[in-house]
Order: C-alpha cells, then structure tokens, then sequence
C-alpha cells in the first residue's frame, strides 16, 4: 500500500498549520467522507475479494491485504511521522511485529545488537536468530551500552524506555552512530507510543510496537505494527507478514482504530497520573529503586526529556521482599493485579514472577489507567500503609 495518495485523514488545517495531537489522534486514517457511509467504516470480514480476471491489489486475499488494516496502517502512520510519506504495516502482536522486522533484515552470517534488559520474549527471539546463523550482541540500554557492539552489525535493535527497567537511550545519538556504520535502526516503542516519542522523527528505521499495551488502550486485544519511510523495508516486513501469516482480525484492527481516537486523551491523563503517582511514592519508606523517566531526578530523565513528549504510564519500584510486594498488590483495591500495561484501567506485578527479568523479587511494575489520580494515590498509600513497614527511608 501506498502511504501517499489517499484523500482522507488530516495532514494540515485549512490555514496550512500542522495539526494538534488531539486533532490528529480523533481524524486519523478516516476515509474521505462518502454520504451515507459510516465516518470509520466497520470491520471487513473476508477471507477473499471478488476477483474476476487478471488478479491485481489491492483486495485479493484475506492474508495479503484488508480495507480495515489499510485504514489503521493509514492511522498509524499519521501519528508515527505527521505529515511526511512512510508506511505502516500491522501485525497480530507486537511480536508478530519484532519478528517480522529481525527475521525480514536478518541472514545468517550478520550481526544484530538487542537490549539485554528489553521485553522478556526478546531472549527467544535471540536464541531462534543464533538457531539460523546470526550472531546476536546484547547490552543494556541505559548509558547507550549497545554503541559499543555496533561494528559490523546489519541491525541495532532498541527499547527506549526498557520495559519494565524504564532506562532510556539517546535514540538520535545510536542512530548517528549505527548510520555511518551501515547498520540498520529499529526502536520498540511500545512504552512511549507515537505521542510520546517519534522514533522515525529521530532517525531510526523502524519504530515497531506492540500495540496491545497503551496504544490501544482498554487491555482487550493484541496487535502489533512496524512504520517505516523506507519503502523497500515496507515491503520486506509486508512480504514476512504474508509469509509467515501473523495477521490481524478485522475486528481487532477495527477496535485499534476506534480506540486510537481516545489517544491523546489517554495519554495525557495517565502519564500525569504516572508523575503524580511517582512523587508519592518516593516519600515511602518502604519503596526503593523508583523509576519514572518523568521525573527530574530520575537516570533517565535528562535523556527522555530532550526525546519525549510524553513519559508514559509506567513506573516501576522495589518493595523489600517478594512478601510485601504480594500484600501490597493484594491490598490494592482499584488496581488490577495482571500483566500488561498501559490501560485505561490500572494494573500492576511483581515482575519476578514470571521469571524472565533481572529485577529483584519485591519489583513492581505498576500501570496508571485513566482513574481519578486522588482516588488511584489514595489506595497505593492505603495498600502501602497496610504493609506495616517501619524500617528507615531506602535510598535508591
Ligand atoms: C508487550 C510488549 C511486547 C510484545 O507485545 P505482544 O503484543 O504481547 O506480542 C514487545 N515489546 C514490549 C516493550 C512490550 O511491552
């Protein structure tokens, strides 16, 4: 599919000005107004298209193309890189989405740099890589370790903010880098979204997310996609997708369409909520290793500051023991104890649990909703209160 050309969505005002974000997010990838039809139309159900004679796009088949992922594509790609040409293809999850970017760029015999602190199923990704030929380098992202590792790499993989470290890299200082190496850049944006941090805009290759978190918003789908204003790679990810399959339903992708419009409204209640929430808890005794790249003392903050727009939903902190950190998540009342994040609908883990990352037992990852942020305060202190802690103020 063709980024430019379509007649519908929002790239300027009638005065020529760039659009808001709010504008933006509430118009994007809207067909061009036809009467009697719907403003977004609804989900395309087809496993095929009637196709007499010589078979030519854009509507052939149900795993090649679908009007539905065309308009979110058209959607994404708005929010990705406002005004400019680029391309977005989607995908069933974010890591049909990874996968389809490593293992469309990626032969046997290159190099690949990932995070060593990135999401939790990279590891298998990395070892499925090794499998075919590749040698995959890892270190972690914050202090933009993985510089070190880039000679002769075809591709530097990075996650900024990691999930669920919340360590920042300079995007546009590893992209300058990885250029003049001929190495190819992807960024997983999954944390940020395209309204906190716009990867292409910093000069990666690929901004690639997992759509199931904050993107979409309301923790009842899975969906993934990749961007790109490269054409060729366009192709090669939208290639991998018809190969490997690891396509959307309509009604996901319709779903991830709707719910886009609320982007920036999401956004920007619960990445307020998130400040709030972290100037808290670091008055709490008990709570150690506070992470949120929003605030101004944080590792990340001086780096996330000059990159985001938005710092995200997500902050992370260490309880003393795997115990309290289970009765603190028991004693909420308005937090979901579940995985995943970025909901409107507040959740939070003890990230050890699963096993996967290098986080002490009592780590918590906690997700900010759209509550009201006196309310979602009140029962993190409530919970925090019921832990009894009477130990010294942690540092850290
Ligand atoms: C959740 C997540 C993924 C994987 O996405 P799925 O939609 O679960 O496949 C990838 N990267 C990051 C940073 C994530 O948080």
């Amino acid at each position: 599919m063709p980024a430019s050309g379509h007649e519908g969505g929002l790239q300027g005002t009638a005065t020529g000005r760039e659009t808001g974000e709010g504008t933006r997010a509430v118009r994007a990838g809207l067909p061009e107004p036809l009467k009697y039809e719907p403003t977004l139309p609804g989900p395309v159900f087809a496993a095929h298209y009637h196709l007499p004679g010589e078979p030519t796009g854009p509507y052939t088949y149900g795993r090649d193309e679908n009007p539905t992922w065309t308009h979110l594509e058209r959607a994404i790609s708005e929010l990705e890189a406002p005004g400019r040409p680029v391309e977005s293809v989607v995908f069933a999850s974010g890591m049909a989405a990874i996968s389809a970017v490593a293992l469309s760029q990626l032969r046997a015999g290159d190099v690949a740099v990932f995070p060593d602190d990135g999401y939790q199923a990279l590891p298998l990704l990395h070892d499925q890589l090794r499998a075919y030929g590749v040698e995959v380098r890892t270190a972690p992202t914050g202090g933009n370790a993985q510089r070190k590792l880039l000679s002769g790499a075809k591709l530097l993989w990075l996650e900024t903010p990691s999930n669920p470290g919340l360590d920042v890299c300079d995007i546009r200082a590893l992209v300058g880098e990885a250029h003049s190496a001929g190495t190819l850049v992807a960024v997983d944006n999954t944390l940020a979204t395209p309204l906190g941090q716009r990867p292409l805009d910093l000069g990666a290759d690929f901004s690639v997310a997992s759509d199931t978190k904050g993107m979409t918003g309301h923790g009842d789908l899975l969906l993934g996609h990749v961007t790109t204003a490269d054409a060729e790679l366009a192709a090669s990810v939208r290639r991998w997708r018809k190969i490997a399959g690891a396509i959307p339903g309509p009604m996901e992708a319709w779903l991830a369409h709707r719910s886009l419009a609320t982007l920036q409204l999401r956004n920007d209640r619960q990445c307020a909520t998130a400040l709030t929430l972290a100037y808290a808890l670091r008055e709490r005794p008990e709570v150690s290793g506070l992470r949120y790249p929003g605030l101004p003392d944080d590792p990340s903050h001086r780096v996330a500051s000059v990159q985001m727009r938005r710092y995200g939903s997500v902050l992370s902190f260490t309880l003393p023991d795997r115990e309290h950190a289970e009765r603190f998540l028991d004693g909420l009342h308005l937090v979901d104890d579940a995985t995943s994040f970025g909901g409107v609908r507040s959740t939070a883990e003890r990230r050890g649990r699963w096993g996967g990352d290098a986080v002490p037992e009592g780590f918590v990852r906690f997700s900010v909703g759209a509550e009201d942020p006196e309310d979602l305060v009140a029962d993190v202190l409530h919970s925090l209160d019921g832990l009894g802690f009477t130990g010294n103020r942690r540092t850290g």
